[in-house]
């Protein structure tokens, strides 16, 4: 059986970069940028204002402090969204609110605290420094500068700052559409009452949810019975997408049907199994242009075998530059045995104290135990030639998002 690096690798050998596409900005939110964005021009675009107070030549308030005022005479007044045409003179002053443009002359800002005005006269009670609350033209964006890489995925920062570029429409790179399957002639949809020996659809809830939040676009195919024919005739359906995903009969039981109808409409199968606990029967393969996974039913094995190779597929067709899970180390709080031979990924739940990492598993680890990844943080990785740990040795543990386990 080949190992999860191996099994990744042949993965992300078959993904390929998606082409960019044009939006408007606000859609660009959580999208990846397709080119690289220069600063068209400064921002702030002038010199201006950090405080509310009087622009000033240093020079005048040489003799100012707080028992020696200085007096100034006030020739006009700046709010936001105007300017001071005038060169500003000797012993002049000009009343200033933040933002708004440094007349020339002026090279510094006294804050209106410490300020008394009566009529047009000002008392200044400081000495400024030149350039004092001052904020420089391009001292957060600079013209022409590289600002945001391609691969970058646009969050809430970065939105603003193309907002501030004047940016209304961004290149980003287009979404994987990805086709999702859930199988088994147990399940059941919502919305009917439950019948006798079925169960609640929930792989193509979780498995939605988590296509949406790596970037991709789901097309939610609903369920199909272990059955030839329906699975066909459901699976020629997906001819415009880059992913399907589909759950359930990838094993070794009677009614285990994937590989054969994935094989029957033409799919090349790459792998199937991987030396993993959850997710040993997945399968791979490619058919056409679709990159295929066969992801077991259990609902754990599903989300833990998409977060370990369909969001990192996700990831390099969209070009972001980290591909690869976060990993930090911890130290497991428990004694942990397993058989030798495959690599367990254990649900666990991080507190940190003094500086470190402390793992604890989240419950039952049972493949079909979704609770234990409600209000997980990580995976705690336990490697295949390893017969268990002990409480107060250290482990790895791949961070899971919280879009995907939730917050505790
Ligand atoms: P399978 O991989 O088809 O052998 O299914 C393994 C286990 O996962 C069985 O107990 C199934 O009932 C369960 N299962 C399969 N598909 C789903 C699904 N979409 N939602 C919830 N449980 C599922
Ligand atoms: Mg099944």
């Amino acid at each position: 059986m080949i190992s999860l690096e191996q099994a990744r690798e042949k993965v992300l050998d078959r993904a390929k970069p998606l082409a960019p596409e044009e939006v408007e900005l606000l859609f660009s939110w959580r999208r990846v940028l397709a080119a690289d964005i220069y600063a068209g021009h400064n921002v702030p675009p002038v010199d201006n204002s950090a405080m509310d107070g009087y622009a000033v030549r240093s020079v005048d308030l040489k003799d100012a402090g707080p028992d020696t005022p200085v007096r100034l005479k006030v020739v006009g007044e700046v709010a936001a969204g105007s300017a001071y045409t005038a060169v500003l003179g000797a012993g002049e002053a000009v009343s200033i609110m933040t933002g708004s443009p440094i007349p020339k002359g002026a090279d510094a800002i006294v804050p209106v605290e410490y300020t008394n005005q009566a009529e047009n006269r000002v008392s200044l009670y400081l000495r400024p420094h030149p350039g004092d609350h001052i904020r420089q033209a391009g001292e957060d964006l600079k013209q022409g500068n590289l600002i945001l890489q391609k691969g970058q995925t646009i969050a809430a920062a970065q939105l603003g700052i193309l907002a501030s570029l004047g940016i209304s429409r961004v290149k980003v790179v287009k979404r994987p559409r990805i086709a999702i399957l859930a199988t088994g002639s147990e399940l059941q949809a919502l919305g009917a009452s439950a019948q006798e020996n079925h169960i609640y659809n929930s792989n193509s809830y979780t498995l939605t949810a988590q296509a949406l939040d790596a970037g991709g676009e789901p097309l939610n195919l609903g369920i199909a019975a272990d059955d030839i024919a329906e699975l066909e005739q459901i699976l020629a359906k997906t001819q415009d997408c880059q992913i399907l995903i589909t759950s359930g009969g990838v094993s070794m039981g009677k009614y285990d049907l994937m590989q054969e109808v994935l094989k029957g409409l033409g799919m090349e199968l790459v792998f199937w199994k991987v030396a993993i606990k959850p997710g040993k029967p997945i399968l791979f393969g490619r058919w056409d242009e679709k990159l295929v996974f066969g992801l077991p039913g259990n609902p754990v094995a599903s989300m833990v075998t998409f977060e370990e190779f369909i969001r990192p597929t996700i990831y390099k067709m969209l070009g972001k530059k980290q591909i690869l899970p976060d990993y930090i180390e911890a130290i497991s709080t428990e004694d942990i045995k397993k058989k030798l031979g495959r690599k367990h990924l254990l649900r666990v739940s991080l507190t940190l104290k003094e500086g470190r990492f402390y793992a604890t598993t989240t419950g039952q680890q049972g493949s079909g135990m979704l609770s234990s990844m409600s209000g997980a943080d990580g995976l705690m990785i336990i490697p295949e030639d390893s017969a268990g740990i002990n409480a107060g040795e250290k482990v790895t543990v791949q961070l899971l998002n919280k879009s995907v386990v939730g917050t505790r």
